[in-house]
C-alpha cells in the first residue's frame, strides 16, 4: 500500500485555500475531462488543485508509481498550487466513513469555492462511487460537529458553494458548456503527461486498452469541438450541476450581443 501523500508545487505560493479543487477516482481523470476549464480558471487569475482519489493500481497499464509521477508532472504542466494523491483503494473505493472522512480532510484543508467531481452514471464503477463520496463528503465538510483534524490542528467546517459534475465515457446532455476554445490545446500537454496510458508509436505490444487506442485523444477533441458548436465556440466542455445555478449578475450570466 502507498502512503497518502501530496506534493506542492514549489514554483506557487503555500497558502492551501484555493479557488477551484478537482476531484478525480483515478489519475488523469481530472485532466481528461476538466482539464481545459481548469487552465480557464487559472488564466483567470484564480487557484486550483486537484486530489487523485486513488492511486491508479488496478489499471490495465503504468504502476502506481509511474502514475504519481505524471500525476506530478501533469500538476506542473496544468499550474495547479497542489495535487493531493490519497490511497482510498482502486476498484475498492466504497462508500465508507473512513473514505468519506479523507476526502472531508481535503475540502477542509483547500475550502474550495468550486469543487469539480467524477459524473453521477458512469462505465467505471468508481467514478460513480466517487462521485458520491465526493458530493457528500462536501456537504458533511459544513458540518460543524464532524471533527476532522490535520496536522494536529482540529480543522474549522467549510462547505463548497458550487459543485459540477464533468463528463467522462458515459455521453450525457450537460447542464453547462464551458467555452474552452483559448485553454483546449494546452490541456492536452496534461494528458499527455499521463505517458503510460495513451498511444505511442512503437508500443504495439502492449495490452489494449479503452484509451491507449491512437484515435483516444482525436475522439476527446471531436467531442471537444462537438459540445464548443453548441455554444458557438471552438471548444467546449461540458457539466453536470450538482445544484441549482442561481444567476446573481444577471448580464454577465446572459451576456448582450457583441
Ligand atoms: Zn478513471
Amino acid at each position: 500500500m502507498l502512503m497518502p501523500h501530496n506534493t506542492k508545487n514549489p514554483a506557487l505560493e503555500a497558502s492551501d485555500k484555493v479557488y477551484a479543487l478537482a476531484f478525480g477516482a483515478h489519475p488523469d481523470d481530472v485532466e481528461l475531462s476538466c482539464g481545459a476549464t481548469l487552465l480557464k480558471i487559472i488564466d483567470e487569475g484564480h487557484r486550483v488543485a486537484a486530489c487523485d482519489l486513488t492511486a491508479g493500481e488496478m489499471g490495465t497499464l503504468g504502476t502506481p508509481e509511474t502514475r504519481r509521477s505524471e500525476a506530478l508532472k501533469a500538476m506542473e504542466v496544468m499550474g495547479y498550487i497542489a495535487r493531493e494523491s490519497l490511497d482510498l483503494g482502486d476498484s475498492e473505493l466504497f462508500y465508507k466513513k473512513e473514505n468519506l472522512y479523507e476526502i472531508i480532510r481535503i475540502v477542509r484543508k483547500y475550502r474550495p469555492d468550486t469543487v469539480f467531481c467524477n459524473p453521477p452514471e458512469e462505465r467505471h464503477p468508481d467514478h460513480m462511487k466517487a462521485s458520491r463520496l465526493v458530493l457528500d463528503a462536501c456537504f458533511y465538510a459544513g458540518l460543524r460537529r464532524i471533527e476532522t483534524s490535520f496536522d494536529g490542528s482540529m480543522q474549522p467546517p467549510h462547505r463548497p458553494v458550487h459543485i459540477l459534475h464533468y463528463i467522462q465515457f458515459r455521453q450525457v446532455e450537460p447542464d453547462i458548456i464551458v467555452d474552452v476554445s483559448s485553454t483546449f490545446g494546452r490541456s492536452r500537454e496534461g494528458i499527455t503527461a499521463f505517458g503510460s496510458q495513451f498511444h505511442k508509436e512503437g508500443r504495439s505490444d502492449e495490452p489494449k486498452t479503452l484509451i491507449n487506442r491512437k484515435e483516444f485523444l482525436t475522439g476527446l477533441e471531436a467531442r471537444a469541438h462537438a459540445l464548443g458548436e453548441q455554444i458557438g465556440a471552438r471548444y467546449g466542455e461540458g457539466f453536470l450541476l450538482a445544484g441549482t445555478l442561481g444567476v446573481h449578475d444577471f448580464s454577465g450570466m446572459f451576456p448582450p450581443a457583441t
